[in-house]
């Protein structure tokens, strides 16, 4: 990086006041400057659409939000202690989005919050501890949420009370019923938490397994599991944090991909567009046991005024562009795009998800063998075109692609033609 002095001088002031903790991403880091719908710009003023950030789900830095944002910032920002309309209009509107049951809101600021609160929930709830989660999963950087998050350790290990079950894979493992699979793991793992004294408190599932390698075939996948835990006294927590808010294309929810009741929906990174906001969806007999049992629940910034102003454009904005729709349609181009690069010799050895949330499975052609190596290749080839994409799964080569929802036909040529090219370059000569 030496040839660019900008890019010297932040980095050394990004060493020098955020210390060792501090992550960046790729080889050379970008700087970023300013960002527009589904493409993002460096400090040249070079574009680079935005395959990584599930976050500006309407799109960067759009207008709805800007303007919801700095019109309530003029006007009032305060704590959830007061009555204030615009907080209810928002939690009425968010609540729309659910089934009847699921008629309480709490409004927190990040999706680790959400979680946190949610195992609290379960647990005054059930008066168990014992809790289910996957074995790659990610749900948050708290110290209760980062115990469910084994995929954030290297050794993957969990504290006595919670039991890991691998996710519903299919394409490595060639399990012609992964859904049932899974079942029989969740159900044994009750038995052993039952066994171990700690009894089952809660199953919690990012419906869509985007740290675990993007699964959600075939419809109905979780459904039996779900059923398990519910059968057993236990309650479903569903992880909207990654998959939420029209982003798989079937619905506002991951969740009704798979035939599921929760008991307990959690939210986070897409509800305000970048607005740090989040918050938990639940049965009212939940939050009434659980308030029973301390003082409800204060969260400082959780639910203030602008969030709602932002929550509100955010929830219009979907509905209002048809961005589910779009979503459900782009995703279907992308992935047919995808599978048109497969074949002898490709990388590319499957294309799964829904929506605009794809995993691309990169293995050593003509096995189901993984290939990091060649992920992070075609990662960093595709930077340098001016695509930005991620990898997960527990070996780091499965491409999340997970654009803002108003991306286009044209972003997707884009985006297909640089894969073509980088990962032609990758694979082996049929
Ligand atoms: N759950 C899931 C599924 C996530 O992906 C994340 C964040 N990557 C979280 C929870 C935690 O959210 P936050 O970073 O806002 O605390």
């Amino acid at each position: 990086v030496t040839d660019d002095p900008g890019l010297v001088r932040a980095l050394a002031r990004r060493k020098a006041s955020f210390g060792a903790a501090s992550v960046l991403f790729y080889d050379r880091p970008i700087r970023m400057a300013r960002a527009e719908g589904a493409w993002m710009y460096d400090a040249e003023d070079r574009p680079y659409l935005d395959l990584y950030n599930n976050v500006p789900c309407i799109g960067h830095s759009h207008p709805a939000v800007a303007e919801a944002i700095a019109r309530q910032a003029g006007v009032l920002n305060t704590n959830t202690r007061y009555l204030v309309d615009i907080v209810h209009d928002y939690a009425e509107r968010l609540l729309s989005e659910f089934p009847g049951d699921l008629s309480n809101v709490v409004l927190t600021c990040t999706g680790s919050e959400s979680n946190d609160l949610a195992l609290r929930m379960a647990e005054a709830m059930t008066g168990r501890r014992g809790v289910i989660v996957t074995e790659f999963a990610y749900h948050g950087n708290s110290a209760s949420t980062t115990a469910i998050s084994p995929g954030s350790r290297p050794d993957r290990s969990v504290p006595d009370h919670i039991r890991t079950v691998p996710p519903p894979e299919a394409f490595r493992s060639g399990d012609a019923d992964p859904g049932a699979t899974f079942a029989g793991a969740v159900r044994a793992a009750i038995a052993d938490l039952e066994a171990a004294g700690h009894g089952i408190s809660c199953l919690v599932v990012d419906t869509i397994f985007s740290s675990d390698g993007v699964y959600c075939a075939p419809p109905g996948l979780i459904a039996a599991a779900v059923a398990a835990v519910q059968d057993a006294g236990g309650l479903f927590i569903a992880d909207e944090v990654q998959p939420g808010f029209g982003r798989t294309g079937t619905g506002m929810w991951g969740y009704k991909m798979h035939a599921v009741r929760p008991d307990m929906v959690t939210m986070g990174k897409p509800m305000g567009n970048g607005f740090p906001m989040s918050g938990i969806v639940a049965r009212p007999d939940i939050v009434d046991r659980f308030s029973a049992q301390g003082s409800g629940y204060f969260n400082t910034f959780g639910g203030n005024p602008l969030a709602a102003a932002a929550g509100l454009a955010v929830l219009e904005t979907i509905h209002g562009e048809g961005l589910m729709e779009n979503a459900r349609a782009m995703g279907e181009h992308l992935r047919a795009g995808l599978r048109g690069l497969q074949g002898e010799g490709s990388i590319i050895g499957d294309v799964r998800g829904a929506g605009l949330f794809i995993g691309v499975e990169i293995s050593v052609p003509g096995t189901r063998e993984p290939d990091a190596a060649a992920a992070s290749a075609l990662i960093n080839g595709l930077r340098s075109r001016g695509v930005m994409v991620g990898a997960t799964g527990p070996y780091g080569n499965v491409l999340k692609i997970r654009p803002p929802l108003c991306f286009t036909a044209s972003d997707a040529a884009f985006f297909l033609s640089a894969t073509e090219e980088v990962a032609g370059s990758l694979g082996k000569a049929a």
